[in-house]
């Protein structure tokens, strides 16, 4: 395990949930967090962190990632964590949900390593972090098509970049989640009509008893950041629930 203190480290989505509890897991870590996403007045409530700078990037908008790295420069540490659930079946996913998912779960990742993996390159060091799901090619989530199939593209890319760049002190791993309590989490469930039977169903998939907590996935993620014996896998942390 190599120390994260003085890394910096560029989060997406960082504005709430498990990129949120990130930012603030890097830096108590001993990072230097830039902390990215596209909603201003969340971004606002970490400025005045130690260790934390806040930006706003929409990680769909390529120019905005170029300005981004142009901007910041060099990284050591790049977790994304963006991305969006469809609920549904392959006949409810309309083109555009799909593309709009592998806007937000594929391509933006895809725009974020091409932006910052040559720096870490020329530095011959570098973590990258890719949010994935348990819903994606570890397991088949019912009503989440989109949503598997994008979260299983982000495992491919992540043992293609970790397999490209194993020998140029690059690793890049993947984070697996089950159900986490965050706040498109507490949207998904009131959108049921039914929040207590909906949350009572999430709880029953896992066999540990309860959802977790993005503090759960973030120190997980720091972990990988410095974890320097580890690339290209896909780390589940799931309450149980694909055992
Ligand atoms: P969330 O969905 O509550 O918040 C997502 C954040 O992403 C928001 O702050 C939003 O403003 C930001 N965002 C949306 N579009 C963006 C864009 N184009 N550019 C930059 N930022 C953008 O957070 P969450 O539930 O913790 O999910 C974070 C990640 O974890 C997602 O990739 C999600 O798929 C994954 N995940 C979540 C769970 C869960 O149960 N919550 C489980 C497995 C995986």
């Amino acid at each position: 395990m190599s120390s994260i203190e003085g890394k910096v480290c560029l989060i997406t989505a960082a504005a709430q949930g498990i990129g949120r509890s990130s930012v603030e897991a890097f830096a108590a870590a001993g990072a230097k967090v830039i902390a990215t996403d596209i909603n201003a007045e969340r971004l606002a409530d970490l400025e005045g962190m130690d260790n934390v700078t806040t930006r706003l990037l929409n990680v769909i908008d390529a120019d905005a990632v170029t300005k981004a790295r142009e901007e910041i420069g060099d990284i050591d540490i790049l977790f994304n964590c963006a991305g969006v659930v469809h609920s549904g079946t392959i006949l409810d996913a309309s083109d555009a949900d799909l593309e709009f998912a592998i806007d937000l779960n594929i391509r933006a990742m895809v725009r974020t390593i091409k932006a910052f993996l040559p720096g870490m390159l020329a530095k011959g060091d570098g973590a990258i972090i890719n949010m994935s799901s348990v819903a994606s090619s570890v397991t088949g989530v019912p009503n989440r098509f989109v949503y598997n199939a994008t979260k299983a593209a982000v495992i491919g890319i992540t043992k293609s970049v970790a397999m490209d760049y194993v020998g140029q002190g690059i690793r890049c791993n993947a984070i697996c989640p089950g159900t986490v309590d965050s706040p498109s989490l507490q949207d998904r469930l009131k959108a049921t009509g039914d929040y207590e039977k909906a949350r009572a169903d999430f709880i029953a998939r896992q066999p540990i008893g309860r959802i977790g907590t993005p503090e759960e996935i973030a120190d997980l993620a720091v972990y990988l950041a410095g974890a320097t014996y580890t690339t290209g896998q896909a780390h589940v942390i799931d309450g149980g629930w694909t055992i």
